[in-house]
């Protein structure tokens, strides 16, 4: 039976970005009901990766240099999750600092890391150095002998994004947040005023809403009457168990990686597929991924897969972040299109968009991210 329910704040979708923000609101005693049709966890925020890299990796600088000052933002928050969390829940989220090594095969793709190397290592808190393959395969023999080099960098980490999500939503529940199973079906206005969020299971009443829908943000495009120009990025993972491969670093090669997890497995990625809403893992993602990693690494002919996912990134139309004030509206809010940083940024798009609405100052300047770029 529907029934109506009132709160300060109604967050649109449980993904990191939404609990995120639902965690920071309700730190600040403010009201909070969450909506997701699907279970905790159940989409890319549960499946990804979870590397924790602000300085991106070797290739892609130009996608994470504008988002940089949220990346730092994200990156100090998962360390005091990785404290505050497991106290507050009793859920180990398997947070943990561990180099990286970016590898370059090619001197077209060494010579674009060495210049990388240069901006990496003025961010501070990072060692950041360019090393010859001999060091690489003195550090890990596993990796190919057919590299030209790598940069190594100190001070990235990682963490288990299932259990951080079970952890995030234990807490935000131990503080009063209430999730509710129901999917979002619009909303309700009062000039430019939103006053409701209409569900499945009735209309949420209250001051601000938060949509968080991820790569379903396009959805809301109609509530609002503004585009939202967001669509899914399929991306799949493998876990494999060997005898032989102990990576205790994350190895990188052109948007690929891998690494073994404290779970024993040797974690694998990844593909970039813009194939809709299909998030089935299929024989394509795990031969492309396997591909990828035994290029990488080598030592994998007897390793068994374990376990094979899909999910789907939400990759906003210039791949950059939307996250603010929704233009003409005076109490909406949008966090998503996070593309391959969500959990990463997703904690540090929920401090910044709960300081917005409780009117605490912050020093993010937030027009490179508003939706009225497009
Ligand atoms: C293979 C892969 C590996 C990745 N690895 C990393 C990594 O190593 N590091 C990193 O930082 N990032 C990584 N990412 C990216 C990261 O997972 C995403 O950017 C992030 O999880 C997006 O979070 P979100 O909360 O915006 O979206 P989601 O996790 O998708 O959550 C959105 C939620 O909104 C809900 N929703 C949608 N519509 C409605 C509605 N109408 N009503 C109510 N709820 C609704 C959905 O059910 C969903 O639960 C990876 C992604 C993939 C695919």
């Amino acid at each position: 039976m529907n029934k109506n329910f009132n709160t300060d704040v109604c967050i649109v979708g449980g993904g990191i970005v939404g609990l995120s923000t639902a965690y920071f609101l309700s730190l600040n005693k403010i009201s909070v009901i969450v909506l997701d049709p699907d279970s905790i966890g159940s989409h890319a925020s549960g499946f990804a990766f979870g590397g924790l890299s602000p300085l991106g990796e070797a290739g892609q600088v130009d996608e994470i240099i504008s988002e940089l000052s949220v990346a730092r933002l994200g990156m100090s928050i998962h360390t005091e999750f990785a404290k505050i969390l497991p106290e507050l829940t009793g859920i180990d989220i398997q947070h943990r600092f561990r180099p990286a090594l970016d590898l370059a095969f090619s001197d077209e793709e060494a010579k674009e890391a060495k210049d990388q190397v240069k901006w990496r290592a003025s961010e501070d808190g990072y060692s950041v150095e360019w090393l010859e393959a001999k060091e690489v395969l003195d550090m890990v023999p596993e990796i190919s002998n057919e590299i030209n080099g790598a940069v190594f960098t100190k001070g990235v980490a990682d963490v288990e994004p299932y259990r951080l999500m079970l952890a995030l939503t234990t807490a935000c529940e131990k503080m009063g947040v209430n999730i509710i199973s129901t999917k979002a079906r619009g909303l309700g206005f009062d000039g430019h005023t939103a006053t409701s969020v209409i569900s499945d299971r009735g209309d949420i009443h209250c001051n601000s809403v938060v949509l968080a829908m991820g790569p379903w943000s396009l959805n809301a495009s109609k509530w609002i009457n503004q585009k939202i120009p967001i669509r899914p990025l399929k991306g799949q993972i493998i876990r494999l168990k060997s005898d032989k491969v102990n990576l205790q670093m994350s190895v990188g090669w052109q948007g690929n990686y891998a690494c073994t997890k404290p779970d024993g497995l040797l974690w694998a990625g990844t593909t970039e597929e813009d194939v809709g809403f299909d998030d089935s893992p299929s024989s394509f993602g795990r031969d492309s991924v396997l591909a990828s990693l035994t290029k990488m690494i080598n030592g994998l002919e007897s390793a068994q897969l374990i376990h094979h996912t899909a999910c789907l990134r939400p990759l906003s139309n210039d791949g950059k972040i939307i996250l603010g004030e929704v233009p003409d509206t005076s109490n909406l809010y949008i966090a998503s299109g996070t593309g391959r940083k969500g959990i990463l940024l997703g904690p540090g798009m929920g401090k910044i968009t709960s300081d917005i609405i409780t009117g605490s100052s912050h020093n993010y300047d937030l027009t490179p991210f508003n939706l009225s770029r497009f």
